[in-house]
């Protein structure tokens, strides 16, 4: 790890590299832990989360962008417009991972941009651009037109799209299309400070550990993934359906609002009715062997084959 914090300020444009203290670096050791620290930290209380005063703080984990596997989630956090209070969320795929290469260990955006913008960041070189023709874009429109713009296919963004532009407060971001961080309105804090994207391109890899070490305890888990007779098990087979009807049996299915947690029809939607009817294909996250995540739709979702040859 750098261990180098990127702070980059929409309001005056500028992007400059801190250290992150040691201290830090061992006590909260990134993803939420960072988020929490720096949260706590930089935000004054009682701020409106939709001011200028907030921030966005993006923090990968500290083994991610390695071989380990499970470690393609990223978390990313903020003062949530919906509920006032302290909010984190995250979500999979590839995007994590090349922050890593990248270089980043962790962002916190700061200020509003006057018009909308969007983040470049290809090593170490950080660029703040203008979104005006991407704003009102959908997320995947975002994502393809930003890579075009910035000439690179296999660029991963984070992006809003109208909800968040619009302020909803329950609006999410998004990276590799379809993975959301879908919690307290992220989006329309995104939308606030006039910020459409942020773009990822990293050429190096993460030299954190010992290889030797990383390879023997990568080795292991995928053993242990391929071998396993318990909830990894049948999330591999069944995808995250199978995960349908377990919340409900433990009254933990959000129904109607979180009127109930238990819904009564939830055989319809259990995995053995996905399992009869839809045939999906399974995408999973950088280095996952469980591979929980599951599409429909092949054709939309090409490219994510491709990232996976490489
Ligand atoms: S594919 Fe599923 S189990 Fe694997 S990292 Fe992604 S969300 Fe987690």
């Amino acid at each position: 790890m750098n261990n180098k914090l990127l702070r980059i300020n929409l309001t005056t444009k500028q992007v400059s590299r801190e250290e992150i203290p040691e201290s830090v670096v061992y006590d909260y050791m990134g993803g939420t832990g960072y988020i929490t620290y720096y949260l706590y930290k930089e935000l004054e209380p009682g701020i409106d989360p939709l001011s200028p005063e907030n921030k966005v703080i993006i923090a990968p984990g500290p083994i991610q962008g390695t071989k380990i596997p499970v470690s393609g989630r990223y978390a990313i956090g903020t003062k949530s417009p919906l509920t006032g209070l302290y909010l984190d969320s995250n979500a999979g795929g590839f995007l994590g991972p090349e922050m890593r290469f990248a270089g980043v260990d962790l962002i916190i955006v700061e200020g509003k941009s006057a018009k909308p913008v969007y983040i470049s960041i290809k090593d170490d070189k950080v660029v703040i651009k203008d979104a005006k023709d991407l704003w009102g874009k959908f997320v995947y429109e975002t994502e393809v037109l930003v890579k075009e713009l910035e000439r690179e296919p296999k660029m991963r963004i984070l992006s809003i799209g109208p909800a968040g532009e619009n302020l909803v407060k329950f609006a999410c971001t998004a990276s590799d299309n379809f993975r959301n961080a879908g919690r307290g309105g992220l989006g329309a804090v995104f939308g606030s400070k006039n910020l459409k994207a942020v773009a990822f391109k990293g050429s190096n890899r993460p030299s954190n550990g010992d290889p030797t070490s990383i390879e023997q305890v990568r080795k292991d888990i995928v053993k242990r993934a391929k071998n396993a007779k318990d909830d990894g098990h049948l999330l591999h087979k069944h995808g995250t359906s199978w995960l349908v009807k377990v919340s409900s049996d433990l009254d933990h299915y959000p129904t109607r609002n979180w009127q109930s947690g238990e819904f009564e029809d939830i055989d319809k939607l259990s995995h053995k009715e996905f399992d009869e009817k839809y045939k999906r294909i399974r995408r999973p996250c950088y280095q996952c062997p469980i591979g929980c995540s599951e599409t429909l739709d092949a054709s939309v979702f090409d490219w994510v084959e491709e990232d996976r040859k490489e």
